[in-house]
């Protein structure tokens, strides 16, 4: 590096005559007239400000700046900044993990005595979280069947404050009766949360007025589709008040819930590529349905692109005409016709994951959902 390039700390240093020359933190910044095109990564955990006055003013929101990673970072900023375009949504929050981000709308509006209803079909760890960890905390806890529209407004009741649905459920991908629900949670004043893991605002966007009123919440698992390559646990929620938005700041960063750096640099990265992976993805799903549905041993596939899926009307009503990225499909002869799949897939990773560049192959009842009953 050029004598130009160097810090004032380390020029300021030139002049000591021991021949140890310790390296300062601060300073050489290469200096450069043009801009990167890919976001940097900073990994900073903490942000040095010029005097307590200024420190005041970032606290209090004053000035713009950041304090100490848990509280924010620049590649959360972004990333959040990107999904919440995506989402039409403003202020969302990066969270560790697609959990965390069902948990810290758990955590933003939940008082012990709350009641909350959830769809019956939900990921795996959801469900866990409702019936192990929140009656712990106090709140009690209905599930319902989210493509009944009436079954599930009849669950809500004096003292419901949420709700929890997934628009497409996991794996069984059935379509939530979204107008019904969104009218009987906006009639009863309860907060409707939306997973929208599975539908990805290509198919979905809950904030927005659709075939009802909108959602309060929308809840992503950024590790799936969005990140999309298998190597980053990120979540992602946001709220369409602002005072709500606020909330999830506020447990996000108090209960540690943040992200870190590196991850939201990676997902930001595949968030260019989504819209490609998605629509390829999506194509493949299709075509792979129509081929599994022709083939002996397989006793049922359930795709919701498919005129033989049970919620076929109200999925293309929805989800616009499309079918999504995930197939579903029911072998005959149990187990062990399961594993003798497994192994013949030998191309195909047998993983409890979805939404990769590549296929994967799961079996909830060994894996998402293994620790739920028959
Ligand atoms: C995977 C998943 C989650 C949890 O996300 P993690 O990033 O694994 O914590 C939540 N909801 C749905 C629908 C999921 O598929």
């Amino acid at each position: 590096m050029s004598e130009d390039h160097r810090s004032e700390d380390h020029r300021s240093d030139d002049h000591r005559s021991d021949n140890h020359r310790s390296v300062v933190r601060r300073g050489l910044r290469p200096r450069s007239a043009s801009a990167p095109v890919v976001s940097p990564i900073s990994p900073s955990v903490v942000y040095a400000s010029p005097d307590a006055d200024t420190l005041d003013a970032q606290y209090e929101g004053r000035v713009e700046g950041w304090t100490y990673a848990r509280e924010g970072h620049p590649n959360w900023a972004i990333l959040a900044d990107k999904l919440d375009w995506m989402e039409g949504a403003g202020g969302g929050v990066i969270t560790a993990s697609g959990m965390a981000a069902v948990g810290a709308v758990m955590k933003a509006v939940l008082r012990s005595g709350d009641h909350l209803v959830a769809g019956s079909q939900l990921y795996g760890r959801s469900l866990r979280m409702l019936r192990d960890e929140l009656p712990r905390m106090g709140v009690e806890v209905t599930l319902a069947d989210p493509t009944d529209g009436a079954a599930f407004a009849g669950a809500l009741r004096q003292g419901t404050r949420l709700a929890l649905v997934e628009v497409v459920s996991n794996p069984t991908l059935r379509i939530a009766d979204m107008a019904a629900i969104g009218a009987a949670c906006r009639a009863r004043g309860v907060l409707l949360a939306v997973d929208n893991t599975f539908t990805t605002p290509v198919l979905y966007r809950p904030l927005d007025p659709g075939v009802g009123p909108p959602a309060d919440f929308t809840i992503h698992s950024v590790t799936k589709m969005l990140a999309g390559h298998s190597d980053v646990t990120l979540g992602y929620a946001a709220a369409r008040d602002p005072g709500q938005a606020a909330r999830l700041t506020e447990v996000t960063v108090t209960w540690g819930l943040t992200p870190s750096p590196f991850d939201c640099w990676l997902a930001e990265r595949g968030l260019h590529t989504f819209d490609l992976r998605f629509e390829r993805s999506q194509a493949n799903a299709a075509a792979l349905a129509d081929h599994l549905a022709g083939l002996a041993g397989v006793e049922a596939v359930l795709y919701p692109g498919r005129a033989d899926h049970p919620d076929h009307a109200r999925a293309a009503q929805l989800l616009g005409g499309r079918g999504g990225t995930m197939v579903s499909f029911r072998l005959a002869g149990g187990r062990a016709e399961v594993n003798r799949f497994l192994h013949a897939a030998r191309h195909i990773p047998f993983a409890p994951t979805l939404g990769d560049v590549g296929t994967t192959l799961s079996h909830p009842a060994s894996s998402s959902h293994r620790g739920l009953s028959e």
